[in-house]
Formats: C-alpha cells, sequence, structure tokens
C-alpha cells in the first residue's frame, strides 16, 4: 500500500539523508531527495541511485514552495516528507555570531515549517500523511558549543508534538527521530580525539551508521504505523535513554 507513494527527503542526497532515500526508494516509494548547493554529490547521487534530486534551499520558503510544486508536477502529490536537512555552525556562546545562530535556526527549524506548510493542506485535503522530522540527541540533552544547533533540534521536538495533535483526525502522523553519534561528513568534521571521548560514552561501542536511522524512518512512515504520533524515536547505541 506505501508502493508509489510519494516521498520528499530533504537533505537526502548526503550522509542519513541518502540512507533514507536508498530504504525508501527499495520500499517502493518514489523519492524525491532534496539537496542544498552540493551539486556534484547531488549528480553522483542520482547517477548511482536513479533517484532524482531537486536543489532548493530548505531555509527559504519560497524556494521550498517552488521545489515542491516541481516534485509535484513530475511525481505527483508528496504524502510523506522527512525533515532531514540540518547543518552544524558550532561555538561556544560567547563566540558565537548572530550569522552562525540564524543559520541553523533558519536550515534546522524554519525549515520544517517550510516543508510542512507548503505539503499540509494537500495532505489534510486527502486524509493521509506521513511526516518525520530529524531531530537530535543533542536537541534532548543539550551540548557544549551548539546552543544554536540544540535549541534547532530541540524545537524540531515540541513542532512534532504541536502538528501531531493537530493532523491526528486528519490521517496525518508526525514523528521524530533523535539520533545519537552517526557516522557522516558532518560527525567526521568533529575533531578525533573528542570523537573518540564520545565513542567511549556510547554502550554499543561505536558510531550508529545511515541506515541506523533509515529503517527507523521506515517504520515511521508505513501505512500501518496509524497509531503512531507525536513520538520520539531515540536511535543512539543507548547513549542517552529519554
Ligand atoms: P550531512 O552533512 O552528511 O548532509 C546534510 C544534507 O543536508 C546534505 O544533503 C545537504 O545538501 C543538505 N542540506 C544542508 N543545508 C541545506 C539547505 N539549506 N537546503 C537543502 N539541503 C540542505 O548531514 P548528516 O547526514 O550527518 O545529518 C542529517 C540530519 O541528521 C541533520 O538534520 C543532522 O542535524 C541530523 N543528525 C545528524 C547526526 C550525525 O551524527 N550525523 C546526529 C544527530 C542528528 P548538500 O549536499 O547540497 O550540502
Amino acid at each position: 500500500m506505501s508502493k508509489g507513494r510519494v516521498a520528499l527527503v530533504t537533505g537526502g542526497t548526503r550522509g542519513i539523508g541518502r540512507a533514507i532515500s536508498e530504504h525508501l526508494r527499495d520500499a517502493g516509494y518514489k523519492v524525491a531527495a532534496n539537496y542544498g548547493g552540493n551539486d556534484e554529490a547531488a549528480k553522483r547521487f542520482t547517477e548511482e541511485t536513479g533517484i532524482p534530486a531537486y536543489k532548493f534551499d530548505v531555509a527559504s520558503f519560497d524556494d521550498v514552495k517552488a521545489g515542491i510544486e516541481q516534485i509535484t508536477k513530475d511525481l505527483g502529490p508528496v504524502e510523506v516528507v522527512v525533515n532531514n536537512a540540518g547543518i552544524t555552525r558550532d561555538g561556544t556562546l560567547h563566540k558565537m555570531s548572530y550569522e552562525q545562530w540564524e543559520a541553523v535556526i533558519h536550515t534546522n527549524l524554519t525549515s520544517c515549517y517550510n516543508t510542512c506548510k507548503c505539503v499540509i493542506d494537500s495532505m489534510r485535503e486527502r486524509g493521509f500523511g506521513r511526516i518525520v522530522n530529524i531531530g537530535s540527541i543533542n536537541g534532548q540533552a543539550g551540548q557544549y558549543g551548539q546552543v544554536n544547533y540544540a535549541a534547532a533540534k530541540s524545537g524540531i521536538h515540541g513542532f512534532t508534538k504541536a502538528l501531531a495533535q493537530e493532523g491526528a483526525a486528519k490521517g496525518i502522523t508526525v514523528n521524530a527521530i533523535a539520533p545519537g553519534y552517526v557516522d557522516t561528513d558532518m560527525v567526521r568534521a568533529v575533531p578525533h580525539h573528542v570523537l573518540e571521548k564520545i565513542i567511549a560514552k556510547i554502550p554499543m561501542g561505536r558510531l550508529g551508521r545511515a541506515s541506523d536511522i533509515a529503517r527507523g524512518v521506515l517504520f515511521l512512515v508505513a501505512d500501518d504505523a496509524d497509531f503512531m504520533t507525536g513520538s520520539t524515536l531515540s536511535i543512539n547505541g543507548g547513549q542517552h535513554m529519554y
């Protein structure tokens, strides 16, 4: 029954998003993978996966609106949205510029407003929708040097619970996933000695794999996952039990 549903994965061409795009494709969804600016990675992604990539800035409402209109023309109405695109601009508050704050809040949190706002009317009319927002362990627990990122991710968890209440009577479920540290470009940018300390705190003794998160998404977007809404699925190797 999920077969043929159109799924938009923001930041779907690299890292966790790429794994989500591929898992959804394999499960029979028609996937549109969004990306921000890395044309080379997106081109490679489409060549390797056969999944179309759509370039638009999730932080901009007008860009998202135009991007979703194009996807709807190409593939059909979007019934599944995975808000995965995200960035870090780390620094302790006393050194953090307003630009660092704003970039992370708009890309990681305002983006959820932008995509959901553009699909919600059509989901309500169709009586079906699946929205999964990718939060973070650092939105649950906070993290030194990440007031912007922790605030945005924590905001995602609140956004999820509020929209879940609004969508419930219309067949729309809204859930979040809070990944722990996952082996992607974002985490590879963390200095090696810091990463070693982080891994030492993970009971499973390893970083997550992008596929660990993608499997959670597959579960949450399934047609028959229709009684699960407003929840946050922690996938973190036991690092934070919330
Ligand atoms: P990556 O940096 O590997 O990939 C980020 C993706 O987001 C890319 O496809 C990128 O596109 C896209 N993107 C970034 N900015 C924008 C934008 N303005 N508009 C559209 N697309 C954009 O990230 P990860 O795979 O590591 O992270 C994915 C999500 O998971 C993020 O929300 C992150 O916060 C969250 N997360 C990650 C964890 C980790 O340990 N890796 C832990 C917890 C949460 P492009 O290629 O064009 O740059």
